[in-house]
Parts: C-alpha cells; sequence; structure tokens
C-alpha cells in the first residue's frame, strides 16, 4: 500500500514538473511573441516612413525629369520668351513690341515701387508673371532659407498690394546653379532651397538658351540675336533668358528681330505655367 502511495505521489511530482516546465516555456514564448510584435510594428512604423520619404523622393524626381516638349506634337516647336529683374522703363518698350506681334511672355519681376502700372500691364496684355525675389541682393536673398523666402513673401506681398495673385512660378537671382550664393548660404545653400522651394509649391524655371544680354552692361544688338538663333538650333522647346532691367535698351531692340526669326523657324509663342516643360540647372 505504502509502495503504491509512493509511486503515485512521484508521478504527480513528475506531472507536475512536467507542467511547469511546459507552462514557464509557454510564458517565455508569449514574451517572445510581444518582443517580436513591438519590433514588427516599430518596423512597419520605419516602413512607413521610408515609403513617405521615397513619395517624396519620386515627386521630386517626376517634377525634376519631366520631359522637354512632352505635349509637343511632331513638328511642333515652342518658344517660352522670359524676361527678368524688371519691370524698368524698359518693360514698355518690351510690351509694346510683343503686343506689335502678337506674342506673350514670362517675367520674372523684382520689387520696383513707382512701376506699378507696369506690373500691371504685364498681366493685363495676357503675360504671365513669376517671382525673382523682392530684392534681387544674393546676400539678402541667399543668407538663409529662411532670408530666401522672406526675400520671395516680400515680393508676393508687394504684388498682392497692386491685385496680382501671388505666382507660382520662380526663377532664382542667377539661375538654380549659381554659386556667388555660396557665399552667403554656404555650399549647400542652392541644393537646399530647390527642394524647398518645390515643397512650398513653387515651380523653379531656368532656361536652355541665353541671349548674352547679362554679359555686358548693354550688349550689341546684332550679338543678342545671333546669340538666341544660334543657341536655340534644332531645339524643339526653347525658354530664354532676357533682361528688362533699365540698361537693357539693346534687348529691346533686337526683340523685333528675334520674334520674326522664330515665327519664320516654325516657333509657337508660349507662356510659362505650373505645367510647362521644366528646365532645372540643379
Ligand atoms: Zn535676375
Amino acid at each position: 500500500m505504502l509502495i503504491i502511495l509512493s509511486l503515485i505521489l512521484y508521478s504527480s511530482k513528475v506531472k507536475i514538473k512536467t507542467l511547469k516546465t511546459s507552462l514557464s516555456y509557454e510564458i517565455n514564448t508569449n514574451k517572445q511573441l510581444e518582443i517580436s510584435t513591438k519590433i514588427l510594428k516599430l518596423s512597419i512604423i520605419e516602413l512607413q516612413t521610408n515609403v513617405n520619404d521615397l513619395n517624396k523622393t519620386i515627386n521630386t524626381l517626376v517634377v525634376g525629369t519631366k520631359p522637354i516638349a512632352n505635349t509637343l506634337k511632331t513638328g511642333e516647336k515652342e518658344v517660352y520668351l522670359t524676361f527678368d529683374d524688371g519691370p524698368s522703363d524698359n518693360t514698355s518698350k518690351v510690351l509694346e513690341i510683343l503686343k506689335d506681334n502678337n506674342v506673350n511672355a514670362t517675367f520674372f519681376v523684382n520689387g520696383h515701387p513707382g512701376y506699378e502700372d507696369i506690373y500691371k500691364q504685364i498681366i493685363n496684355q495676357g503675360n504671365v508673371i513669376g517671382n525673382h525675389t523682392y530684392s534681387h541682393d544674393y546676400k539678402t536673398a541667399y543668407s538663409s532659407i529662411s532670408n530666401y523666402n522672406q526675400d520671395v513673401n516680400k515680393l508676393n506681398s508687394f504684388l498682392e498690394g497692386i491685385g496680382i495673385p501671388r505666382p507660382t512660378l520662380m526663377r532664382f537671382p542667377g539661375g538654380s546653379n549659381n554659386t556667388i550664393s555660396n557665399n552667403y548660404g554656404g555650399k549647400d545653400i542652392m541644393n537646399k532651397l530647390t527642394s524647398e522651394e518645390i515643397k512650398k509649391g513653387y515651380q523653379y524655371i531656368d532656361w536652355n538658351v541665353s541671349s548674352g544680354d547679362a554679359e555686358k552692361m548693354t550688349e550689341s544688338k546684332d550679338i543678342i540675336i545671333d546669340n538666341v538663333m544660334r543657341g536655340s538650333k534644332g531645339m524643339k522647346s526653347i525658354v530664354i533668358l532676357f533682361h528688362d532691367s533699365n540698361p537693357k535698351t539693346t534687348t529691346a531692340q533686337a526683340l523685333p528681330i528675334i520674334i520674326k526669326n522664330l515665327k519664320e523657324r516654325g516657333y509657337v509663342f508660349k507662356t510659362l505655367s505650373i505645367n510647362s516643360p521644366i528646365i532645372h540647372f540643379k
């Protein structure tokens, strides 16, 4: 009897021990599962963040590499005349020439109080205004991202004050690959600014043909014509850089000939918009 009892007791002990072992195994497994779940949750969050970043990069890339002239049919050619740094007294002459030739252009303007009527005339004639900062001063604009945005906003407020809506287009003073800005905002300032302004909803446009009218205070009219006609040879879609600040009198003189020549080459004149071919140096 005693032997039987001892055997039962022993067998119960063994059972309890086995139960304890399997229970502790389960507890451990549960703990491990909890840890794994936490790690998994963290990984998912990380993945989501990465996907978001990737989407942003894709957007920037799509915007940045939108093919030039992607909407053009075979044989079609387009030209975007752009005038920077105005308005000035010269702008009235430019506007008259555009009107006489039944074409429009895009003006990347700065802040020039006293020329309010000219800003309005630019718009009323069907042209487009883009932001080229209020000051066009490299130190003022390029010392930091917040300084740049302040300068851009100052021009926006000035334009809104005379009834012109906030532009969606901008052109960086000196273009998006200028290096003078590095002296004020550091080596990376243009990289930071180009992505920052796209994020803010602006589109910045550089150019693929330069009239060269900024090479000298007042460049010769014939050189300006030659620069444009040679620079645009064989191109389907051209964005030409001109200036309409006060000393650029020869630009206005060259303009009727340039328009005539481009028309003869079959170009259609258009104004820039957020959907136009995007020309980015950077
Ligand atoms: Zn400029």
